[in-house]
């Protein structure tokens, strides 16, 4: 595996401040586990349904119900936390967090606060080529979600949906070592993409499936330095908690304005409030929802219906082996491997169907070609097509290989290449068959180049004058040569020609 350095991006300074400010952020993720049946029960975890249709009685908080452990959620929380090369816990415990709302039928969430399943791990998290940084997880604890009130309806009345209430959630608690709003979109990103990768979370953020809790606070240059080597919060400022953001986009905007809201108030002589905030995307401005609550305003309490979860490492060791090259690795390998730029690597790598995709192309072929080919034929003609998805590729992985032997082999210039790329996109076909029907085989034949240069240095004399003096000119003696050969001549070859007789 390639050891790659990575230089470490400065902290965001907020601009037009007084003094130097800096961010600090954590996040708290909600990831819903990709699973067909609740954490408690076995109501399918299916979006979109028919409002109340995936609900149990154990969902719905029926007296007398009793949760019963759904061991694929927690296989796929221990998936996570080895995909974020995190402690797994063999003993963990569920605790009720009580409190009331309409759409939370039990009066309590039923959460792990003392004993989480994951514990430590971290993210490298990708800024630009050669840089990143890596932020520490604190924790991943499963969950249960909560329904839907909907407001908006009915002028008078306000309806529950019970269909999320009850899917497992997993919460991937940072450390606050996230130090401007791009990184926090970063981090976010890094993340959906290596649960994608694992296969425990499909990261749709629309359908709210993967939302999160962005913590900001505020310090002076040199204060978080001092956090670090002592690890104790008192060197930070006072913190914020930006609720439910479900956009990358918002979750940078909402950083934004709030860092400098707290730096207006301190600049002012005022003082951070620790509370909850929402952020208005329309007004661009983040707004007060409650005071911070303290986990005793909860009265967690462990959950009587459930016994603690204690796990078995040859279980974890399994989930382990099971484990696919996730994206560093991968990135790494593609640069080692094929020679690939940590750019295009990380473009190839982006999800699995593009790397599995390229590595088909790049099999026994040159990796850069084949890398260029991916990336800016295939992916831009895609794009092109309606951002067409690389599943829906009409050009396969054996039909683009097939293209690039014939340039590997001189069979057709790179130039011919991409014509033969667009019939095979739009027409379909076998690259080589396609070539040899279409007489778009490169000509290497010197004789039939050589009748061809000489015809046009006959039939210019001023531009042989001309060339003779200067040598520069001879290009415009190749794009001739290329012209009327249909672009098919070796251009090597035109090349070496044009200059043997124009010496001559
Ligand atoms: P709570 O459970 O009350 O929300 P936690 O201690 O679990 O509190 O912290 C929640 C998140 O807040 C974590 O992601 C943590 O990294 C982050 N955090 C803690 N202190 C700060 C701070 N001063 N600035 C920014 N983020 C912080
Ligand atoms: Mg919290």
């Amino acid at each position: 595996m390639l050891d790659l350095t990575y230089e470490t991006p400065k902290p965001k300074v907020i601009a037009g401040a007084k003094q130097d400010w800096e961010l600090v952020i954590g996040l708290e993720v909600h990831a819903q586990v990709a699973t067909n049946a609740k954490l408690f029960s076995g109501a399918s975890t299916q979006f979109g349904a028919e409002p109340n249709s995936n609900v149990a009685f154990v969902d719905a908080g029926m007296p007398g119900m009793l949760p019963v452990i759904n061991e694929a959620c927690v296989a796929q929380a221990v998936r996570t936390g080895l995909g974020l090369k995190a402690d797994i816990n063999l003993y963990s415990a569920f605790d009720r967090k009580n409190y009331f709302y309409p759409d939370l039928p039990q009066g309590y969430q039923i959460s792990q606060l003392y004993h989480p399943i994951v514990g430590e791990g971290e993210v490298l998290v990708d800024m630009e080529p050669g840089v990143a940084r890596v932020v520490r997880i604190e924790r991943i604890h499963l969950e249960q979600d909560a329904g839907k009130s909907i407001h908006d309806m009915d002028p008078t009345m306000s309806f529950v949906d019970l269909n999320r209430t009850g899917v497992a959630l997993m919460e991937i608690v940072s450390r606050p070592d996230i130090r401007g709003p791009e990184e926090a979109a970063a981090y976010v990103s890094k993340l959906r993409q290596i649960m994608r990768y694992l296969g425990t979370c499909d990261g749709n953020m629309q359908n709210g499936n993967l939302r999160a809790d962005v913590n900001v606070s505020i310090c002076l240059s040199g204060a978080y330095e001092k956090y670090q080597e002592t690890q104790d919060f008192s060197h930070l400022g006072t913190r914020c908690e930006i609720k439910n953001m479900n956009s990358l986009r918002f979750i940078q905007q909402a950083i934004d304005v709030e860092a400098k809201r707290q730096i207006a108030i301190v600049e002012a002589g005022g003082e951070v409030v620790q509370e909850t905030r929402l952020y208005d995307p329309d007004k661009g401005e983040t707004r007060s929802m409650r005071s911070k609550e303290e986990a005793h305003d909860y009265r967690y309490f462990p959950c009587p219906d459930l016994l603690p979860l204690e796990i078995e490492q040859a279980w974890v060791d399994d989930i382990a082996a099971s484990l696919p090259e996730l994206p560093d690795e991968k990135r790494a390998r593609f640069m080692g491997d094929f020679g690939l730029s940590e750019y295009d690597a990380s473009v190839l790598t982006a999800d699995t169907t593009n790397a599995a995709y390229f590595e088909q192309v790049a099999e026994g072929r040159d990796g850069k070609l084949a890398a260029n080919w991916v990336i800016n034929e295939l992916f831009g003609r895609l794009k092109k097509d309606d951002d067409k998805p690389i599943t829906d590729s009409p050009v396969t992985p054996a039909q683009l290989g097939g293209i690039i032997d014939l340039i590997t082999s001189d069979a057709i210039s790179g130039k011919i290449a991409k014509d033969v790329f667009e019939i095979v996109y739009t027409e379909g076909g076998d690259p080589a068959k396609i070539v040899e029907a279409r007489g778009m085989k490169q000509v290497t034949d010197t004789g039939a180049i050589e009748a061809a240069v000489d015809q046009i240095i006959a039939a210019n004399p001023a531009q042989v004058a001309k060339a003779k003096e200067n040598p520069k000119l001879a290009g415009w003696f190749v794009g001739q040569v290329m012209k009327a050969t249909g672009g098919k001549a070796n251009p090597k070859a035109v090349n070496e020609l044009v200059a043997k007789k124009l010496a001559g």
